[in-house]
Order: C-alpha cells, then structure tokens, then sequence
C-alpha cells in the first residue's frame, strides 16, 4: 500500500491506517488478532486515546515485538498540564514502549478549549515537556470544526491536525485542508464511516441505497476520504479482521471513486438530512442511563428509512426509554454536531411511542 509522509514529521504511513476505537468493545483475544492482521497486511501507523479504555494495550501486547516497525498515535482529551502529564506517562505504559511517535491534544472543539489547553497550565505544555524529555516525538491536534482547527494551527505549529471528512461532511475539504497542504501539516482523516452512518450492515438499509454489503460501504468510503488533495492517511475503525482487509483493500485500489460508487452514498445523503445521530457516542455517559446513540437510531430508521416496525422493536429493547430524560444538556454539550438531542428525544416518544 502507499505511504504518504506525515506533514514535516519523519513519519511515512499508510494511506490506510488504523483507527483504535471499535477494539474498545471487542475482546482482547479478537482485538490482538485484529490489530496483528493489520500489521501482516502492512498497515504501519496505529491511532488511539486515552479515552479509548482498554485500545492503548490492546495496541501495545499485539505489536510490542514489532514496536519499532510501526507508529503509534495517542492522544488526550483532559486539558489541565497535570493531567495531561498522567496521560502521557498511562499511554507509555500501555502502549508497552519507551516513546509515543505521536500525541495529540483529543476533540479540541470550541476557543474556550482551546485557549485552555494552550494556557500556562494545559495540556499543551505538558505535551512540549514529555517532547523535549523524549518522551514524544511531535505533537498535534484533533478536532471535528474547521474553524476553530484553524485558529489552533494559526496559533502553533501543530505537527498534525486530525479531522473527520467523509461523504456527508465534506466542509473541512474546502476550509482547513487546503492550509494544511499549503504549511505542510499532516492531515489525518478520522470517521471516514461517518461515525457508522455510511456503512451499515442492515440489509434493508443497504437495499435502500443499491449497496452490495458493508464491506462495500467501507471500502468506498475510505476510498472516497483519501482521493482528497493534501489527505495523508485515513484511520478507519476497524474491529475484526475481514474489516482491517476491506480497508486495506480500498488502500489498493484508491483512486476517485466511480459515478456508479458515487450514486451510493448520494442516494444515502439525500436520505440522511440533518439533524441526524451519527451514533460516536460522543454525549454519553447520560446520568440517567439513556442509551442515546442507540435510541436515535431507532428514530432514524423511522424518519429517515421508514422503517417503522424495525425502529419500534429497536425502541422496545431499550430499557430506558426518552421519557427519562430531564433534559439536564449535557449531551448536548458534549455532541460535536451540536444536536438538538433534547427535542430529538421529543420527538422519539411522539414517534415511537
Ligand atoms: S438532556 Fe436528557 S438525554 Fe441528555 S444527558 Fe440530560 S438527561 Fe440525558
Ligand atoms: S447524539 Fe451526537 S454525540 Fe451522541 S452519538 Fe449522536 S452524533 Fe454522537
């Protein structure tokens, strides 16, 4: 597969990498495995976070005899120096390794964050510290608005940005790509998938929008993410080995995608209007237990695919129902596509009852 250089870092990986975050819910047998398949099949950069639980040494017991064939990316999403020189030293004990080739500052999606994290006292000069220690190698920055990813990299040269871009949001291609190309930053796509949204394994949903299999959704759609100009490598979250050899497969064959393959996802982003719940996950926990990700997919198989059996029994399975919400915000806070979760979940208990 081809390997592209990291921005200005002495980094060259593949255009198809590994995101870490499915590994979380697998079991640590499967995890190993998948993460070993990626490496058999040549993938050499591997991306996790602290938030990603039990990713990190997962990641670090698959590919510890390895270590130095392969670049490991990590990150932290808590913003105070001190806790963010916990993380560091967590993330090299996990990882199972003396030095992290990459440490970013995670979901950096607001000024007020960012100016926090780039205070005396954030988490950026903890990360500056472990680097001139040795224990990092270049530090970067992730985030899902463009606008404020652009303040951040006018304010310090982050050696990388990482960003989603996928068929339905294609806005960072135009806005804060093109800059990184032109200052040399390394572009990392994450949520190729859209959060899940562009590959499903519903067979109705794929019947819907003329899709073979998920296999096909993912292939096309990692395939779609690093056609852009200025990409240098796409992450997707793989979670078992058919998945990591669906990537890499796309990572082969990439190039722009057919009108054919386009029609696809076209059909799906005209199902797809906003608002709709990628499903990240992103606005848990709910201090009242709901399952929110899972609850507005029930009401996007009803509003958006009509598919109103399948979403009342999706519904009925959830143990806390949306009438439990007391509409406290939180979620909304913590949705990086500021949904109207509260008013979503109205709209559940009028739907589906
Ligand atoms: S607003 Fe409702 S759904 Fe959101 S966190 Fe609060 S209780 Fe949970
Ligand atoms: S409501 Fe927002 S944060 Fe929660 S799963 Fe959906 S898109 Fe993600």
């Amino acid at each position: 597969m081809e390997k592209r250089r990291l921005g200005n870092t002495n980094m060259e990986v593949t255009i198809v990498s590994f995101g870490g975050i499915p590994i979380i819910t697998r079991d640590y047998e499967l995890s190993v495995k998948t993460v070993k398949r990626a490496y058999e099949l040549g993938i050499n950069f591997y991306d996790t976070a602290r938030a990603y639980q039990t990713s990190e040494e997962k990641i670090g017991d698959a590919l510890k005899d390895v270590r130095d064939k392969v670049f490991y990316a990590t990150k932290t999403h808590l913003r105070s120096k001190a806790e963010a020189e916990k993380h560091i030293q967590e993330s090299l004990r996990n990882l199972r390794t003396p030095y992290i080739d990459l440490y970013q500052i995670h979901s950096v999606d607001d000024i007020h964050t960012l100016d926090r994290v780039m205070s005396k006292d954030g988490a950026l000069p903890a990360l500056e510290e472990a680097q001139k220690k040795g224990y990092i190698g270049y530090i970067g920055i992730t985030g899902h608005r463009a606008e404020v990813l652009i303040e951040a990299i006018n304010r310090y040269p982050f050696a990388t940005v990482m960003s989603p871009l996928n068929f339905l949001e294609q806005s960072h291609a135009a806005n804060l790509l093109p800059l990184c190309k032109e200052r040399n930053i390394g572009f990392i796509v994450m949520k190729p998938f859209a959060g899940g949204s562009l590959v499903t394994a519903d067979k109705d949903v794929q019947a819907l929008v003329g899709a073979k299999s998920s296999g096909e959704m993912a292939r096309l759609s990692v395939k779609f993410a690093i056609s852009f100009p200025g990409v240098s490598c796409v992450i997707p979250g793989l979670g078992n080995p058919q998945e990591v050899e669906d990537a890499v497969q796309a990572g082969e064959e990439f190039g722009a995608l057919t009108k054919e393959e386009k029609s696809i996802f076209e059909r799906l982003k005209a199902i797809l209007v906003e608002p709709f719940c990628r499903g990240c996950g992103y606005c848990l926990p709910c201090p009242q237990n709901i399952d929110i990700p899972a609850i507005l997919k029930a009401l996007l198989y009803a509003t958006r695919f009509n598919l109103i059996e399948r979403a009342k029994n999706m519904y009925a399975q959830q143990a806390v129902k949306a009438d439990a919400c007391v509409e406290c915000g939180i979620c909304e806070e913590r949705c990086p596509y500021q949904l109207p979760i509260r008013q979503m979940l109205k709209s559940v208990k009028e739907t589906l009852g």
